[in-house]
């Protein structure tokens, strides 16, 4: 045990005080010689002259020596000693007598006296017994500090042990338990005695044993032994205190082996005793741990795993499937608008979407399947077992059907769909990022070719993707390049022959490829959000073309014009579409803005809102290729519609097939009930428009009447109408 600087300073307080002696003697004469011969060497000395006065003495201070003589009146030298003994004090006595009786020197020593000297003494050895006596004492004083101080560092120690939030433990040399402290209780719910004697592996849970027969085996010392060594411990199932879930407790160990010390050379010697180790309970570090490995593979909003994990379970399949030589599917999968519906309803509406629709399709797969949320409204489905393209195909058309009804966000429906790109190992790639980047560009061409539905990748979509690039760059230099035209396309009444309207359509004088349909690029347009400047050309156009045209003014022709869903679904698309019109001088009873069935889906009540509000300032509103959507007819009864445009597709197949016929026929007779205009279009043969006037389908719009025209074509067809019925009115 070493010494401290504080001990030293006490035993340098403890020898600068003088000794202190009590002489005892009824003899005054011989109490003052030895006072005298005292006085020599030690200053401290008190006198008292008889047995009484000397407990008196006693009781009130500590004397380092009491010289004591045995016969005395009021209480003889042995009744102080007894005095003295029964008191446990450890103040060595010198007994001087005049009696030499082997009996009285007998019972003096019985008492506890140092010495006894026999009247007349030699002082010197008197002396030489004192100064034993005093060395003795201060001996057996430190002796007793020493220990008093041991046991407070024991009981210290014991009490930072019983302390401390680690669980102690030795175990010896089987492994059993020797000790544990008390953190035992808190951290496994078991009593101390509960582990006493028990091997260590009856606490350990058995995936761990091979790791805990290395720890706790440790005979290492120091540096060398093991340190912050993870494992599970059992918890007592019995413990009343323990939630029901918490079997085991995750701690970090260090153990050192404990040996035999050689104690007079302070040596470690051979012989190992056991192990010494501490237990760290580390479960909350291993909960943040498993938080931030969460957050680090998981899409937080969705809770789906991330780019991360599904990346690591795809390099896992391919592993997989290399080694059984089998298929796997990867799914690209993209929400159609969803930045629309982002912009229209604002981000937590947009959030709570992506978590609905998450959910959604997390209902269709199997639990072997990952789906992953890349970012944004793009998702990733990996099909992991065994797979045919027939299999995919069916996942995929389940995916798209689970779309189909309704979200219900704010009290508001809205319709959201998916495009899906497939592709599959080992077929279009056996890497990972081709694997991804082919089921990009295949969703892409989803997208590109009307939206919500599936196609495998194939080697033509690299050439439709390097294709896409390259419109939207040339797109964005058609305006300034003045590579734009607009074409006009009459629409006439069967029952007066006249032009009542016209449709302004859209052409792309391509500098290499010459003049492209809108079906070429409208597409890319709205991807890129072109298509804005696109819809303010077209009206820009459209006021200069028609509305600074005397005749086209006198006349009563109604100009129609194409809006793309991105148009309509911007905040403020009405306020804006009428504050535009009417700075371009366009008349509001002249125009009608048509728009496709597909245009209400994502958002009908705010459709309904922005179409009230444009029909209101006087501006008509057609349904374009109706038939070809998805919606109920429901809509047509809630929206403020003007006229339905029967689409090509159905017109066409007026000859072909009495269905075709029918359904037309269908259309019409809805139309008239609800009491809106109908338009047939694509019209190209007498045939069509002979059934189409006997359903009374009167106006009609197609080849057969006139192809889209430049400008000046469409207004000399108008001049001449002008002229002949003016001509026909002065007639
Ligand atoms: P749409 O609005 O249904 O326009 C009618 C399409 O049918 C036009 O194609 C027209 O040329 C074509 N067509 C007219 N009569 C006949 C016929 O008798 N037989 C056949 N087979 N086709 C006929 P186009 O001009 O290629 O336009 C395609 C689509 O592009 C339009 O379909 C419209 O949805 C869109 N579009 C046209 N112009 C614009 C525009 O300025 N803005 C926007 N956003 N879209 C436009
Ligand atoms: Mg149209
Ligand atoms: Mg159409």
């Amino acid at each position: 045990m070493e010494t401290s600087l504080i001990d030293f300073e006490e035993q340098a307080r403890h020898l600068d005080k003088p000794v202190s002696f009590l002489v005892v003697d009824d003899e005054k004469r011989a109490r003052e010689s030895l006072i005298g011969l005292l006085q020599r060497s030690w200053t401290d000395i008190t006198e008292a002259e008889d047995g009484d006065q000397a407990i008196g003495l006693i009781q009130k201070r500590q004397f380092n020596l009491i010289i004591l003589d045995l016969n005395m009146p009021r209480k003889s030298g042995d009744q102080v000693l007894s005095f003295i003994r029964d008191q446990r004090l450890t103040t060595p006595v010198i007994v001087i007598s005049g009696e030499a009786s082997l009996n009285k020197v007998t019972e003096a020593m019985r008492l506890g006296a140092y010495d006894i000297f026999k009247k007349p003494y030699n002082f010197d050895e008197l002396e030489h017994a004192i100064r034993n006596a005093l060395d003795r004492s201060r001996i057996e004083e430190e002796k007793s500090q020493i220990q008093s101080r041991l046991k407070h560092s024991e009981q210290l120690h014991r009490y930072m042990v019983d302390n401390s939030p680690d669980l102690i433990y030795i175990l010896d040399l089987t492994g059993k338990f020797t000790f544990v402290n008390d953190s035992v209780t808190r951290l496994l719910g078991y009593d101390k005695t509960d582990l006493i004697g028990k091997h260590y592996s009856e606490f350990v849970i058995e995936e761990d044993h091979l790791k805990a027969e290395y720890v706790f085996n440790e005979r290492r010392r120091e540096s060398r032994s093991n340190r912050n060594i993870e494992l599970r411990l059992k918890c007592n199932p019995l413990d009343p205190e323990r939630p029901f879930e918490v079997t085991t407790c995750p701690i970090e160990l260090n153990s050192m082996g404990i040996y035999s010390v050689d104690s007079k050379e302070k040596k470690v010697v051979g012989s190992y005793q056991g192990t010494y180790g501490v237990a760290r309970d580390i479960s909350s570090r291993k909960e943040a741990e498993k938080l931030i490995t969460y957050q680090a593979y998981h899409d937080l909003l969705t809770k789906l795993p991330n780019r991360a994990m599904l990346y690591d379970r795809l390099d896992l399949a391919i592993k997989q499937a290399k080694r059984t030589s089998e298929a796997l599917i990867v799914m690209f999968i993209d929400l159609d608008r969803f930045k629309l519906i982002n912009d229209s309803f604002g981000h937590v509406v947009g959030d709570q979407l992506l978590i609905e629709v998450a959910e959604r399709l997390k209902t269709e797969i199997r639990t072997g399947d990952t789906l992953a949320r890349l970012g944004g409204d793009e998702f990733m489905l990996l099909l992991p077992q065994p797979t045919s393209r027939a299999q995919a195909e069916r996942v995929a058309q389940k995916l798209i059907t689970s779309m189909q009804q309704p979200f219900f966000l704010k009290n508001k429906e809205v319709y959201v769909n998916v495009s899906i790109g497939i592709s599959v190992y080992p077929d279009d790639s056996s890497d990972i990022n081709t694997l991804v980047k082919n089921a990009d560009m295949a969703m892409y061409e989803v997208k590109s070719s009307g939206k919500n539905g599936f196609i495998f990748y194939n080697d033509k979509l690299e050439h439709a993707a390097a294709e896409k690039i390259s419109i939207e760059s040339g797109l964005r230099n058609a305006i300034k390049n003045d590579e734009l035209e607009m074409f006009y396309q009459p629409q006439i009444d069967m029952q007066t022959e006249q032009i009542v309207g016209v449709e302004a359509l859209l052409r792309w004088n391509h500098p290499k490829l010459g003049l492209r349909s809108p079906n070429y690029f409208i597409a890319h347009a709205e991807e890129s959000s072109i298509i804005d400047q696109l819809t303010e050309w077209v009206l820009n156009r459209v006021a200069v073309d028609l509305f600074s045209d005397k005749t086209f003014l006198e006349s009563e022709i109604k100009v129609s014009v194409n809006l793309s869903a991105t148009d309509i679904r911007q905040k403020e698309f009405p306020e804006n579409l009428v504050a535009y019109i009417e700075d371009l001088h366009i008349k509001p009873n002249r125009l009608e803005i048509e728009i496709t069935e597909n245009m209400f889906m994502s958002d009908i009540q705010s459709c309904i809102y922005k179409l009230q509000v444009l029909s209101n300032k006087g501006i008509s509103i057609a349904i374009d290729d109706f038939g070809t959507g998805y919606s109920s007819l429901n809509y047509l009864r809630e929206l403020p519609v003007h006229t339905v445009k029967i689409d090509y597709s159905f017109v066409s197949e007026i000859e072909h097939s009495k269905k075709g016929a029918a359904l037309v026929a269908a259309i019409v007779g809805m139309a008239q009930g609800l009491g809106i205009n109908v338009i047939a279009e694509g019209v190209e043969s007498t045939a069509q428009s002979e059934y189409l006037d006997s359903l009374g389908c009167h106006i009609m719009q197609g080849f057969l009447f006139g192809r889209p025209v430049a400008v000046n074509d469409f207004l000399g067809a108008v001049n001449k109408q002008q002229a002949i019925s003016s001509s026909l009115s002065k007639g």
